[in-house]
C-alpha cells in the first residue's frame, strides 16, 4: 500500500498578492496530487494538505525554496490515505477570523507572547501561578485538551476577545499559557492579549500537535483527542497515558466519537456511539429527528413505523426521567 501523509503548517509572512498567490499555488498542488484546504491572505499561509509521501516531499521543497517559506515547519503526520476530498486554495482577509478592526488589530510578526517548547510547557503548567487557557472552540475541548485548562465555550475564534473581557478575573495577575492545534491562532491572539495590557503571556510553540510529537513529553498531561480540521477529526497527543474527557452527547458517558447531526440543517457536531447514533436517529434534537431532510432516516431508508417506534421509546425515556 503506498504511504500518504498529512501535512499541516501556517506561517506569517507578507504575501503581496493573495489572489494570483492562490491561483498559482493551487495549480502546482492539484498537479502535485495534493488534496487539502490552504487559506492565503496578505498576513499569510495557513494549510493543511494530505499527499503520497512523493507528493507532499515535491511540496515541502518548493516552499523551502521560496525565501519566504524558507523556515516554513511542517508537522508531519503519517496516514493510509487522503486526509481530505478536494483541494483548495483560498484568498482570505484573515487567516483566522477574528474580525478585529484596524486599531485592535495586531500583526504576530511585530507583537506576540513568548514561545514555549513543549519541555518548557510541560514544566511551566505544573507551576501554580499559571493559568491555562484554551484558545479552541467548544467542540474542540469538549474532545480533548491540557489538564487543568479553562474552556472559554466559544462557537468561534472571533468571540475570545468578548470572554477575555468578560473573564478578566480569572487570568488576570498570573502567567497566561496559551495554546491552540498547530500555534497559529495563538501567535495572533497572545500579541492581541499584550496589547489589552496583560504583562505575562505564553504560548506553545507548534501547538498541540507538536507537543504530541515531542520525543520528550510525549503529549504528557492531555486528556482525550486533539480535533482536527479534516476527514481524520481527531489525532491522538498523549502518548504516555490516554485518558477519555468526551462525554457523549445523550447518555453522557466516556466517548470520543463525532458525528454530524442528520438534520443538514443543523449539522451541529456531536460526541455520540454507535449505539445512541441509532437511537436517536443521528438527531440532536427531536425537530432534528423529524425533520423531512434527516439524512439518517435516507441512508438507513427507514420506514414511518419504525421511525415512529424509535421516537416512543425516546419519549418513553424522557418520562421515566422526568418523573425519577
Ligand atoms: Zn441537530
Amino acid at each position: 500500500m503506498e504511504k500518504y501523509r498529512v501535512l499541516l503548517y501556517y506561517k506569517y509572512v507578507d504575501i503581496e498578492d493573495p489572489e494570483i498567490f492562490a491561483k498559482e499555488h493551487l495549480a502546482f498542488c492539484k498537479d502535485a496530487g495534493l488534496k487539502g484546504r490552504i487559506l492565503v491572505a496578505k498576513e499569510g499561509i495557513n494549510g493543511t494538505v494530505s499527499g503520497t509521501v512523493e507528493a507532499t516531499t515535491k511540496y515541502m521543497e518548493m516552499m523551502h525554496n521560496d525565501p519566504r517559506f524558507a523556515d516554513l515547519v511542517f508537522k508531519v503526520d503519517e496516514s493510509d490515505g487522503h486526509a481530505f476530498k478536494k483541494m483548495h486554495v483560498r484568498p482570505r482577509k484573515e487567516l483566522v477570523t477574528l474580525r478585529l478592526d484596524e486599531e485592535e488589530n495586531v500583526d504576530p510578526k511585530e507583537l506576540t507572547g513568548e514561545f514555549l517548547s513543549p519541555k518548557e510547557w510541560y514544566e511551566a503548567m505544573q507551576r501554580d501561578d499559571v493559568v491555562i487557557f484554551d484558545t479552541r472552540n467548544d467542540y474542540e475541548y469538549e474532545l480533548g485538551h491540557f489538564r487543568g485548562a479553562l474552556n472559554p465555550d466559544i462557537d468561534n475564534f472571533r468571540d475570545l476577545p468578548e470572554w477575555v473581557q468578560k473573564n478578566k478575573h480569572l487570568i488576570e495577575g498570573k502567567k497566561i499559557l496559551m495554546y491552540c492545534t498547530g500555534g497559529i491562532r495563538c501567535e495572533k491572539f497572545t500579541g492581541w492579549m499584550i496589547k489589552q495590557g496583560f504583562e505575562d503571556v505564553a504560548q506553545l510553540h507548534g501547538g498541540i500537535v507538536t507537543y504530541g510529537k515531542d520525543p520528550e513529553v510525549q503529549g504528557e498531561l492531555w486528556d482525550g483527542q486533539c480535533y482536527v480540521f479534516d476527514e481524520r477529526i481527531s489525532v491522538p497527543i498523549n502518548r504516555k497515558e490516554h485518558v477519555v474527557v468526551g462525554k457523549d452527547f445523550f447518555d453522557g458517558k466516556p466517548c470520543e466519537r463525532y458525528v454530524n447531526c442528520a438534520n443538514p440543517e443543523c449539522n451541529r457536531q456531536i460526541l455520540c456511539s454507535e449505539e445512541n447514533e441509532h437511537k436517536y436517529m443521528r438527531g440532536c434534537s427531536h425537530e432534528c429527528r423529524v425533520h423531512p431532510r434527516n439524512l439518517y432516516i435516507k441512508e438507513h431508508n427507514l420506514s414511518q413505523e419504525e421511525i415512529q417506534h424509535r421516537l416512543d421509546v425516546i419519549a418513553k425515556e424522557n418520562q421515566v426521567a422526568q418523573e425519577a
